[in-house]
């Protein structure tokens, strides 16, 4: 990293630096990424991702079976990938090659994957893929991941610049090269390039510069994570708000934004509640504002025992999907709660401390009776049950603060992950964006319906990807095919060396470009610390700005999509973007919330359109969503008709929606999916 001389904009002086390889970001994803050796990590807060954030659940890790005696290989894997649909084969193909590579990488830094005595993977087989190919980590160790590599990192010197706000992507944006003449037609784009990124320095804000800091950089890896701040209640860490938006901004094309997973999630902690949570059968009740209580689901089954039963299955999946709601099966459970709380206006709990009503383990599912009695977990209450189905769970809750003995558990249906996100090729580089390197959630790559741990697996997967692409690029080799994990030491010293050529080549270019994002940022964060225009808001407040977009992305970007109104959704979705200019803070320390708060709503904007997008094209529900309309399937004798559903066009899992922010314009694009080479 060297310090280059800061860029004037009239008075004001922004610091420059720059580097081989500027990864943002610091989860599981963006640390996989840092084999370079002109590396720096600048980071908004070094835990501060999903990745930190220890769930209540086993968390998997999902890779190539070396232990399967009928015999895997990466061709099969591959196919379990694709079957989740709107995946392209190539990255499925992939992610199945690189899988082994990155499992005994991380087991090589001392993660702690379940081995026998012989050296072979405990794999498991799991909702969505049947083969032993899954490995579980103990809840109390999905932190070790990031642990783990975060020792790695460090242990190689890379800097890591913490406090690091990303407000802007120093880019020359894609144009519209040919405008389509047809209306079946396509339009042409021309390629963008990005140089670096502008931050705010958290610890500089009081300076007259407002705390702006410019890096450039040959290859931007960018690790930032899924959206969490699109959404008022979710599962992310209440730090994980992304930064998508910056790069819908620059135009980075974007792939299957409809893909969101929601699942239930405790209030108080955040946390996903899955697995032996549900496996344990708690008794569900709901409470009113006068207090009354209700076990809202037992109305809703046909005896006590399918109540039961379903909540057990429940356990199995990791999300609400839709497909299961479909078919009457557990995912029902998610929808009641939703409406129970939507609808009804009524808090959801999970109490582990008495048995649901008219309980009787003896007539219970054989499914539910056979694994609870093998773990002699069949009597007792639920917190008996939980702990008989999982021996941590004290230890667990204690770290989360929660104690199951003196209270039940509220819960809430929330987002929990994206699916989708930037478009990027089998080398994790933005499809239209030379140098920008989306890793980890905010990548698309995942499909509808990925199996569990695969999305780890492809964090780690392309994290190393991108940069064994980014050394052979700087190395001057662009066919990187040759490079072996043990070249990459070699080849990323070549890396560092050519990247001040490369550089002075570029220099009349990029410093055009970060010119323009610094004027722009100067400019916004004058009008927003006013004195200007009256705002036209409530109070002008930020707080108001994000309200709005998290209502629009509740009611109409959730688990429950209205078909009628989206295209609505999605125009008032532009409107709060182009009204973003009237937003006024009440001092210096609110300024990374002002530039967070201005990606999201422009985030929002595209996965309302793409939501848009998938609505006009009658693609019904799949996933982890449902699209309701009054003409659809009714899923429920109790659920009245606003509820009724529109099924799935499978054929659209034949292809990847893209969307693209071009000339202040959002478009969305069906592209066919790539085979399986
Ligand atoms: C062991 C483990 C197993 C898992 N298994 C599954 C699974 O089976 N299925 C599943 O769906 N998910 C799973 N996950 C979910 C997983 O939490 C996320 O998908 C994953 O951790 C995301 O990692 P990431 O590196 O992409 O982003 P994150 O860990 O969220 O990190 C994002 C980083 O970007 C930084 N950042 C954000 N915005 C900015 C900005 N503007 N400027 C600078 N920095 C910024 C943040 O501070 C953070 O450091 C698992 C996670 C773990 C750890």
């Amino acid at each position: 990293m060297e310090k280059l001389k800061p860029l004037k904009i009239g008075e004001t002086e922004i610091p420059v630096l720059r580097c081989g390889v500027l990864v943002i970001g610091s989860g599981v994803a963006a640390l996989s990424a840092c084999t370079a050796a002109d590396t720096v990590i600048a980071t908004e807060e070094l835990d501060g991702g999903a990745s930190c954030a220890a769930g209540l659940d086993r968390q998997p890790y999902h890779h190539l079976s070396v232990a399967d005696k009928e015999g895997d290989s990466a061709w099969k894997m591959a196919e379990t990938l694709w079957a989740g649909g709107a995946v392209h084969g190539d990255l499925a193909l992939v992610e199945a090659l690189g899988s082994l590579e990155a499992f005994y990488h991380l087991a090589s830094i001392g993660v702690p994957f379940p081995l026998d005595e012989l050296g072979a993977p405990f794999g498991e087989g799991t909702e969505l893929d049947p083969r032993q190919r899954t490995s579980f980590l103990e809840p109390r160790d999905s932190r070790l991941v990031w642990e783990r590599l975060l020792s790695d990192v460090r242990a190689r010197g890379i800097p890591i610049l913490e406090g690091r706000h990303a407000i802007a992507l120093v880019a020359d944006k894609p144009r519209m090269t040919e405008k389509p003449s047809a209306l079946n037609q396509k339009p042409s784009y021309s390629r963008g390039r990005v140089y670096g990124a502008l931050f705010i320095d958290e610890k500089a804000m009081e300076q007259a510069n407002f705390g702006l800091e410019l890096i450039l950089a040959d290859a931007v890896v960018y690790g930032t994570g899924g959206p969490g701040g699109l959404y008022g209640a979710s599962a992310y860490p209440e730090n994980q708000a992304g930064a998508i938006g910056l790069a819908i901004e620059i135009g980075a094309a974007c792939a299957n934004l409809t893909e969101t997973q929601f699942g239930l999630v405790s209030v108080p902690s955040s946390c996903h509640i899955a697995g032996s949570y549900q496996q344990a059968i708690p008794r569900y009740f709901s409470r009113g504002p006068d207090g009354d209580e209700e076990e809202f689901l037992t109305p809703l089954f046909e005896s006590p025992q399918a109540r039961d039963s379903s909540v057990f299955r429940r356990g199995y999946h990791g999300r609400f999907d839709a497909r299961n709601a479909l078919e009457g099966g557990s995912s029902l459970v998610d929808l009641f709660v939703h409406r129970e709380r939507v609808l009804r206006g009524r808090r959801v709990f999970m109490d582990f401390r008495h048995n649901p009503s008219g309980w009787n383990p003896a007539v219970l599912g054989e499914e539910a009776r056979g694994q609870l009695e093998r773990l002699d977990a069949l009597g007792g209450m639920p917190i008996d049950r939980l702990r008989k189905l999982e021996p941590l769970v004290d230890e667990q809750l204690a770290r989360l603060g929660i104690d199951l003995e003196r209270e039940p558990l509220e819960i809430a249906v929330c987002a929990l992950h994206s699916n989708g996100g930037l478009a990027a090729d089998t080398w994790w580089e933005s499809v239209n964006i030379e140098g920008l390197f989306p890793v980890g959630e905010v990548n698309g790559s995942h499909g509808i319906c990925p199996p569990a741990g695969a999305t780890l697996n492809a964090s780690q997967v392309g994290g190393l990807r991108a940069a064994r692409r980014i050394a052979c690029r700087s190395a001057g080799n662009h066919a990187p095919k040759t490079a072996q994990a043990g070249d990459l030491q070699k080849v990323a010293q070549g890396a560092a060396l050519s990247a001040a050529q490369t550089a002075a080549q570029a220099a009349a270019q990029v410093v055009d470009a970060a010119q323009v994002a610094c004027e722009e940022a100067l400019r916004i964060i004058l009008t927003a610390l006013g004195p200007g225009e009256k705002p036209a808001r409530d109070d002008g407040s930020l707080q108001a700005f994000q309200a709005e977009f998290h209502a629009r992305m509740a009611n109409s970007g959730g688990m429950i999509r209205a078909a009628e109104g989206a295209r609505e959704a999605a125009r008032r979705a532009m409107q709060q973007v182009s009204s973003f200019h009237l937003v006024r803070i009440g001092g210096r320390v609110h300024i990374p919330a002002l530039f967070q708060a201005r990606q999201l709503a422009l985030a929002h904007a595209a996965y309302l359109e793409a939501i848009a997008g998938f609505v006009e094209a009658k693609g019904g529900s799949r996933g982890s969503a449902l699209t309701v309309d009054m003409d659809g399937k009714s899923l429920h004798p109790a659920l009245d008709d606003v509820w009724k559903v529109i099924e799935e066009k499978t054929s659209l899992r034949d292809f990847i929606q893209i969307v693209r922010f071009t000339d202040g314009v959002f478009r969305s694009d069906w592209e066919q999916r790539r085979p399986i080479p």
